[in-house]
């Protein structure tokens, strides 16, 4: 799964009406957007982690489709795909009920972490409309289908289909050439709403981060799952720490995956789904304790390149 995936950011035609806007290497804040144009009206998924990058997303998003966003559908409340929002002042943004409360609730915390990154003067823009059931949406050409799932990749997580063109837009619940992340979201969560992406049949996926794929990128993120669920398991047996474990796993076909500091608060979350003392899917575990062990796993904070 290593992956050279390296340059300025993109954007790509992968159909009609239907544009990736790629930035490299997918790491840290480098996420994926998605431009949807069809009957003179042009859509986003999700925008960007910074004032400059997301305008430089605005002036490929008008170059490519003559028209300024006139909706932006944010997949997840993590910042680098809703910082961004302000930059289309003209859109409406949607996004399922759970993502705008926790987006709400995180506000910009995620600049803290990253106060070396050239932000921009972000105003916090949460999403206008909200949804709690599957939505369709219909523009031209182009008819989307958006599905949500609690406790995957994030607290809540939406993922868009395009049954006419077999794309789908996965957000971070789907990373190619990057390791998954699961710290407010589950193991298991993240396992049920890949075997539902699964079901679309896609001939396309658009991950949130690195670069775009097809159906494969699904089954490798359940691989990365299944070895995660293994080594949780073997660690509880021998009373080892998720740290512990993380620092003597043998990352094998995974070690060339961005990012895989994030084995440590992965573990976390196996450990917590794993012990026959668990309290169930999508429980409060200490999020400031689980980015502690990462940091002490990776021998620091990771860098953030956006
Ligand atoms: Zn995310």
């Amino acid at each position: 799964m290593a992956t050279t995936f390296t340059g300025e950011p993109t954007l790509t035609r992968i159909a009609d009406g239907v544009h990736v806007y790629q930035q490299p290497d997918g790491g840290w804040c480098l996420n994926n957007a998605g431009v949807l144009a069809g009957g003179g009206r042009t859509v986003l998924v999700d925008t960007a982690a910074t004032q400059e990058r997301a305008q430089q997303l605005r002036t490929f998003t008008v170059a490519a489709t003559g028209t300024a966003p006139s909706a932006i559908i944010n997949t997840h409340a993590h910042g680098d795909h809703t910082f961004g929002n302000f930059v289309f002042p003209e859109a409406l943004v949607l996004a399922h009920e759970r993502t705008r409360r926790e987006a709400e609730r995180v506000g910009l915390h995620l600049t803290g972490l990253w106060p070396d990154v050239e932000w921009g003067d972000i105003e916090l823009v949460l999403p206008h409309l909200t949804f709690t059931e599957p939505l369709a949406m219909s523009f031209g050409e182009l008819d989307v289908e958006l599905v949500s799932f609690e406790s995957a990749h994030s607290a809540c997580d939406t993922a868009l289909w395009l049954p006419r063109q077999r794309v789908l837009f996965a957000g971070d619940l789907v990373m190619s050439g990057v390791t998954p992340f699961l710290l407010t979201g589950s193991v298991a969560g993240l396992r049920s709403a890949l075997i539902r992406l699964g079901e679309f049949g896609p001939a396309v996926v658009v991950p949130g981060h690195g670069p775009v794929g097809g159906p494969e990128l699904l089954d490798e993120m359940r691989d990365y799952l299944d070895w995660l669920t293994e080594l949780a398991r073997v660690g509880l047996a021998e009373g080892l720490s998720p740290l512990q474990v993380a620092r003597r796993a043998d990352l094998g076909r995974f070690a060339g995956l961005v990012d895989s500091e994030r084995l440590a608060p992965n573990l976390f979350r196996a450990y917590d789904e794993a012990s026959p003392d668990s309290a169930g899917v999508g429980v409060e575990v200490d999020v400031d304790e689980m980015v502690a062990a990462m940091v002490d796993l990776h021998g620091g904070m990771p860098a953030c390149h956006a």
